[in-house]
């Protein structure tokens, strides 16, 4: 009877699902082993001061080299990792990992400022009650001052429990470490607390970005994001900066900071000697 009642396209549906839900498992079950063989890796994208031209740092995105799919991209692995509690140990890997790159890029490049990193923060990890422990652990480890680091976390964050995370935001800020609000503009949050966060810098989503054209559309919500930031004292950095007229543009405005491919794509640490000697000998 029930046969009877599997006609082909439930079939192909059930077969996906199935696919999906194994392909699921494995993942979780290759997550796992992910931190043990040692298979993340961060790619590092320039972060440009755009008064002085000058590179000011680099934000950390992590990739996993998975053993049979390649490089596989955070917004795959992030959100298993979090519901399922791996963000923990994998934010931690990562946290050390950017300071040690950090640490060693200081000592080659000295620079005053001194180069700066940037560094994401998943919700998990954001509310996780170690996290500013292990960021003072990390910072001992190798040395680096706290002043050259950027947390980097997004105003989803922030919707759960306000007062709880501006108690978390301020033992970090008390390190000297900054806090950066990311995909700004893209979030639900209302501009009213804003002034009460212990933030540093707004980084203008990219979607506002690109949705610049080069007739003047869409310039209203940058403008104002940027007086907004510029009100409460923090710095813009602009994400996404892919054309000419965009840099321009932000440019003619009070951003201090733009990233995009631009400038650079997300590079391995190996490749980093090279974008920055040829970018120091095109300056001269
Ligand atoms: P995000 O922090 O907003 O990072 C910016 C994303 O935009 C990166 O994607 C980057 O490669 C991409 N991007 C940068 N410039 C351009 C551009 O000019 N054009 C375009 N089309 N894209 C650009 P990625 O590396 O795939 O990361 C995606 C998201 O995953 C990040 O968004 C962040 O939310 C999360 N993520 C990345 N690394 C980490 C990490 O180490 N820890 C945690 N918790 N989350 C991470
Ligand atoms: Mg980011
Ligand atoms: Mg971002
Ligand atoms: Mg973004």
């Amino acid at each position: 009877q029930a046969k009877k009642r599997h006609d082909s396209s439930t079939e192909i549906f059930d077969s996906t699902m199935h696919a999906s839900i194994l392909d699921r498992i494995m993942l979780e079950s290759d997550l796992h082993a992910a931190l043990v063989h040692n298979e993340f890796v961060l790619f590092y994208q320039p972060i440009i001061d755009l008064k002085t031209h000058a590179l000011s740092g680099f934000e950390a995105l992590v990739r996993w080299n998975h053993p049979s799919r390649g490089l596989v991209l955070p917004a795959e692995f992030i959100p298993v990792a979090e519901e399922t509690g791996m963000i923990a140990g994998i934010g931690e890997w990562i946290i050390l990992e950017a300071c040690r790159e950090l640490k060693s890029l200081q000592t080659r490049y000295p620079a005053q400022p001194p180069l700066k990193m940037n560094i994401n923060i998943s919700g998990r990890q954001f509310a996780h009650e170690n996290l500013a422990d292990m960021m003072a652990n990390a910072l001992q480890q190798t040395g680096v001052i706290p002043q050259s680091v950027a947390l980097e976390i997004t105003e989803s964050m922030l919707l759960d429990n306000v007062e709880l995370a501006i108690i978390t935001m301020n033992r970090i800020r008390e390190m000297g470490v900054e806090i950066h609000i990311d995909d700004f503009g893209t979030g639900y949050s209302s501009l009213s607390y804003l002034h009460r966060l212990p933030i540093n810098a707004l980084k203008v989503d990219r979607s506002f970005i690109s949705k610049l054209t080069e007739n003047g559309e869409n310039q209203e919500i940058i403008r104002s994001v940027i007086s907004l930031a510029n009100s409460l004292n923090l710095d813009v950095i602009a994400e996404g900066v892919e054309l000419n007229h965009q840099l321009e543009f932000i440019n003619e405005l009070e951003c201090q900071f733009g990233q995009g491919y631009l400038f650079s794509k997300p590079m391995e640490a190996a490749s980093l000697d090279e974008w920055i000697m040829t970018r120091i000998a095109k300056k001269g």
